[in-house]
């Protein structure tokens, strides 16, 4: 038996250096993992700018006390230049964004003047409010991103707000991904007496989606030796990483790991852990191997622990582990000491703490639970059962933080 943590360990610890890095335009770089910092190639603003409508002066001509009048010479607007440096005794009118005049350092909001023809009234105000200084936000050459970074909306606006079209990322690793089992069937055909329509193969996909992988869907496998010896086979030489679920327990037909054996090196784990207990783990060739157990909580609770991490560490990621914090149970929670269980809960924010209910049964195969839950509990190995008002983890669900 090992330890969740000592499992995590392990994996990591064997999953290569990331996929490779390809250039893609910034339209097609959402949720893609940055492969090399981005610098700023000039300073951002690119020159004093300013903050607001209104008029730009010289500090020299703010009125001490009292008012003063300036003399209007022009109107800029974003995006145009103006020449000529003010000379003592005058303003320009100015638009948010405009770069400053020569000899001006301050603005005064429009609201703050009074405008006479020709001539604006102005009154005292601080020296150097309302611009923007050149390099405030990004100097020069400065890391603006940094590599591992997973690219949102923001990340890439700020790229293209430097000019930049292109950018360097890594590209998604390939999963392959497949169940197991005669009892299994295909949503949206007829089943047989006795069988389940699939869950897992459509679970996985969305979390290997949503982790930054490219899917490939090799259907479902029976149990039947020589199909599944190909089957992985073929998975194994067009993937980085080779997903199953089902299969890998104690029971007559658990196959996988029978046949694993003549394809590569696959150590069969029993994890210290509720639910989720056994895990297959290791290499085909040059492809990582995950076998997850077949009921669908388990198994996607095992992807979450230990796929996950390997996923986001190929995809390039710097952070490997979502955030997790502690909340009041409201509840009491049943608790076996000796391994890490994980119940489904519901985590809300009420009057300034942050307090968890379970979301009810937590049998391994009741799938509800984890649609009506938005976060793990987790119960530490050392813990016992835990009463209503006690401290404990929480790990939100989380697609990309
Ligand atoms: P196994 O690990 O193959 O013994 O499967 C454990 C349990 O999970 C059994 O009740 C299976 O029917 C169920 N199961 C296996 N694969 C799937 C799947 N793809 N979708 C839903 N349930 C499954
Ligand atoms: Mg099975």
């Amino acid at each position: 038996m090992i330890s969740v943590r000592e499992g995590q360990a392990h994996i990591l610890a064997r999953v290569a250096a990331p996929v490779a890095p390809e250039v893609l335009p910034v339209t097609r770089a959402l949720g893609r993992v940055l492969a090399e910092d981005v610098q700023a190639p000039f300073d951002v603003p690119p020159a004093d700018n300013s903050a607001v409508d209104g008029y730009a002066v010289a500090s020299a001509d703010i009125p001490a006390d009292g008012t003063r009048d300036l003399e209007v010479i022009g109107d800029l607007a974003a995006g145009a230049l103006f020449e000529a440096p003010l000379r003592p005794g005058q303003a320009l009118r100015i638009m948010t964004g405009a770069p400053m005049p020569g000899g001006a350092d301050t603005v005064y909001p429009q609201e703050a003047v009074e405008r006479a023809g020709a001539r604006v009234r102005v009154g005292p105000i601080d020296k150097g409010v309302n611009v923007r200084f050149r390099g405030e936000d990004v100097e020069a050459g400065g890391i603006v991103i940094e590599h591992g970074s997973v690219l949102r909306p923001q990340e890439i606006g700020l790229i293209t707000s430097l000019g930049l079209w292109q950018v360097s990322v890594h590209r998604r690793p390939r999963v392959a991904l497949l169940s197991t089992g005669d009892e299994v069937a295909e949503p949206g055909t007829p089943r047989r007496p006795g069988q389940i329509y699939d869950a897992n193969r459509f679970t996985l996909r969305g979390s290997i989606e949503q982790a930054g992988g490219d899917v490939l869907d090799l259907g479902i496998v029976p149990d039947v030796r020589e199909e599944l010896l190909a089957r992985l086979r073929e998975a194994a030489a067009m993937a980085d990483v080779v997903v199953s679920s089902g299969g890998v327990s104690v029971g007559v037909f658990d196959l996988v790991k029978d046949v694993l054996g003549e394809i590569g090196t696959v150590d069969f784990w029993q994890v210290a852990m509720q639910p989720g207990r056994p895990l297959a783990f290791g290499r085909l060739g040059e492809t990582t191997f995950f076998g997850l157990p077949g009921n669908p909580v388990a198994s996607l609770l095992t992807f979450m622990l230990f796929v996950r991490p390997a996923l986001w560490k190929l995809a390039g990621r710097r952070r490997l582990h979502p955030p997790s914090w502690q909340a009041q149970t409201v509840e009491p929670l049943r608790k076996r000491t000796g391994r890490r269980e994980f119940k489904r809960g519901v985590l809300a924010f009420a009057d300034g703490a942050w307090t968890v209910r379970t979301t009810g049964p937590q049998g391994s195969g009741i799938l509800s639970s984890m649609v009506a839950g938005n976060c793990l509990i987790v119960l530490e190995e050392e813990r016992g059962d835990v009463a209503a008002g006690e401290m404990v983890t929480v790990e939100p669900f989380v697609e990309a933080f």
